[in-house]
This record gives structure tokens, sequence and C-alpha cells, in this order.
């Protein structure tokens, strides 16, 4: 990414994004297209809602902490016919409660929901929802924010029958913001050809056009592309993407289990392997500036009702075992619990290095 930075029009460039539209396929777990936007995760939120319904249709939103509130807030703001589905925070959604919602809002277009609640640390049960909704509404999508799940947990689009998957660059692909993904079934790409909601840079199918020539509709930023093709030609290798699920699973099982120790359990009743929230008893934030501040170790705290209430760890990207070391004797000594922590350390020490190395096999840069 430091190297000069490539024209986006030029063969050399273009060749570069052949390659890293047919390795997202793969991240995906999909035989369809998945595009490029130029844009953060939300970008490829708003994509999906205005290329999968249309002024006044019903639609319902699983709505678990922060970012179904963010699926939520979209649709209201498109003039969708929007149902709210409020599921506690922290927990997975309930299978037969969401049975019941689906039964009681026939007309549903889209069923909108995060796979994991990344305000909570939260994962759904993708594809058993996916299932209910199929058998249920047959003729409602099925659309997920996948943004913390797909590369760092199980996530098959096809398999399972989703129809619309988005992710984000900064995510499990470990490259910084400024591009999603977004993937739609075949019977979503109907549905697009129908939707009259006003677009223009988020329209899907004016970009597939492009990219069937080889293309992006506009002007894409290269640096990241070709961030994004090294990484993904590393988890293509076999086992690739298996690993670096296990690798965030197992630093999520650790880090629950010093946090456990120490005082802070995970807040989540059903925690997601790619970010993990602690439960605080006292005020996270002032933990936080002291991690950051002597510490230089930079976490992320909670919103709105869990304000001062977790910490976030994230276990996606280029995470070593000496940055979640680090971390725990850190929160140790906050919390002056430094001597469990050196009773627990050597089997935490054994337990990270039992994690896959983040890619199976090295791939040389140009
Ligand atoms: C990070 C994230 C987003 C996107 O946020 P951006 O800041 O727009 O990249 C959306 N949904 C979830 C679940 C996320 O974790």
């Amino acid at each position: 990414m430091s190297g000069p930075v490539l024209h986006h029009r030029t063969p050399e460039f273009l060749q570069i994004l052949q390659q890293t539209w047919a390795n997202l396929k793969i991240v995906f777990q999909t035989k369809q297209m998945v595009q490029i936007l130029t844009g953060t995760g939300s970008a490829a939120m708003e994509a999906a809602v205005v290329n999968s319904a249309s002024q006044g249709e019903p639609v319902l939103v699983v709505v678990s902490g922060k970012f179904g509130e963010r699926w939520a807030d979209m649709c209201e703001r498109f003039s969708l016919t929007t149902t709210r589905w409020e599921v506690p925070w922290g927990e997975a959604l309930d299978l037969s409660a969401f049975a019941t919602q689906l039964k009681e809002n026939p007309r549903t277009k889209v069923v909108f929901t995060q796979a994991c609640e990344t305000s909570t640390g939260t994962l759904h049960p993708i594809e058993a929802m996916a299932k209910l909704v199929r058998d249920i509404l047959p003729d409602a999508l099925f659309a997920v924010d996948a943004i913390t799940a797909v590369g760092c947990t199980k996530l098959q689009m096809d398999d399972w029958g989703i129809d619309i998957v988005i992710a984000g660059s900064q995510k499990a692909f470990m490259i910084p913001t400024g591009l999603s993904f977004i993937a739609l079934s075949e019977r979503a790409w109907s549905r697009q050809s129908k939707s009259v909601t006003q677009k223009y840079y988020f329209d899907l199918q004016a970009e597939k056009n492009a990219n069937s020539k080889g293309d992006s509709q506009f002007s894409i930023p290269t640096p990241l592309v070709t961030g994004l093709n090294l990484v993904l030609q590393r988890l293509k290798a076999p086992g690739g993407l298996r690993q670096l699920q296990q690798r965030c699973q197992i630093l999520a099982e650790t880090t629950r289990e010093v946090g456990t120790a120490l005082g802070m359990p995970a807040y989540s009743k059903s925690p997601s392997p790619s970010v993990t929230a602690l439960s605080t008893s006292s005020d996270s934030s002032t933990i936080r500036d002291w991690l950051e501040g002597s510490r230089n170790i930079t976490l992320m705290g909670g919103q709105d009702r869990l304000k001062g209430k977790i910490l976030r760890v994230g276990h996606m990207g280029d995470v070593q075992d000496d940055d979640m070391l680090a971390l725990f004797s850190s929160l140790s000594e906050h919390a002056n619990q430094i001597e469990r922590w050196l009773k627990l350390k050597a089997e935490v020490e054994a337990k990270l290095k039992s994690a896959p190395p983040l890619f199976a096999q090295e791939v040389s840069t140009p």
C-alpha cells in the first residue's frame, strides 16, 4: 500500500481488481459477484437498503444494539415502513420469538439484521435465522450486516440462503477504513431491478454493468484495493479462512477467561469471536484513558446505555500474542490483580501459542 499509487484505469490495476473480486467470493462463500464500494461499512448498509426495498414497503429490523438502530434509522430515512424488533442487548436473538415476529409481519419485504452486533460483542444464529425467513416468509429477502462476522466466523452466504451480505475493509480484512463490500443473491438482484428508491452512487445495477466490463463505475482507491488483494491472496491459501476464524476464536476465548479471572466477565451471553465486550465494575472510560495514556493500548468503550460499563477488545486484524499479553498484564495491574495474572500467565501463553498464525502462507509482495 505504501508503494507508488497506481492509476485506477490502468491494465496493471484492473488485473489486481479482477483478482480481488474473485478472492472476495471465497471469503463470502458465494458464487455471486462481491462488489467493492468506496465508502465505509455504512455505505454498504445504505446500498443494501436502497437496492432492496421501495418507499412504503414493510421491512423488519432486528435491533440488538447500536448497529441495529442504524439499519432501522436508514430504513426510516428512506421511507420504508419499518418495524423495529428490539432484542435485549447482549443476548442472541431467540429463534422462536424471531419466528413469531416473522409470522406477525407477513408482508415484510426485507429482514435486516447484524450477524455480530459489534456494540455489545454479540453473535446471532444467522444460519438458523436464514432458514426461518425462507420457511416462513418465502418472498422476503434476508439482509445481513456481517461486517464483524465475514472472515472471523463461519458465514456461508449461498449455502445458508442469505440474500444480501455486507462487510467492511477495516474489520476482518485488516486494512484501513474506506472500502465496503456487498453481495446480492439472484433473488436480491431481481428485487433490485424493481426497487424505485432514489439512488445514484449506490445504484448496484450500474456498478454491476461496469464490473461486467472489468471495471468499477467510479474512481476507486487503488492503494486500499492493493492491500486488500494481498490479504485475500493469503486468506485463499488452503485452510486460510478457517485458520483466521480459529485464531479469532482462541483470542476471544482467552480474553473472556482472563476477563472473568480479573473480575471483568464478558457482557454478552452469546459472545462473538470478533470482538469481546468485558463488563467493568468501575467506569470503563477511566480504564481506557489509563490504558491509552500509560500503556499505549487503545480499546473502545460502550455507547449509550453501555457507556462507561464495558471495554471492547477487538480480535480482528493483525493482533499478535504479545498484544494480548500486554493488554492482560495492564488490565491486571489496573485492577490490582497482578498476582492473579501471574498465576494464569503460563496457561494463557500456552493457549495463545496454540492459536494458528494469522495467515497459512506468506505471499511475496510485488
Ligand atoms: C463497523 C461496523 C459498521 C460500519 O461502520 P463504518 O464506521 O461505517 O465502517 C456497521 N456495522 C457493524 C456491525 C460494524 O461493526
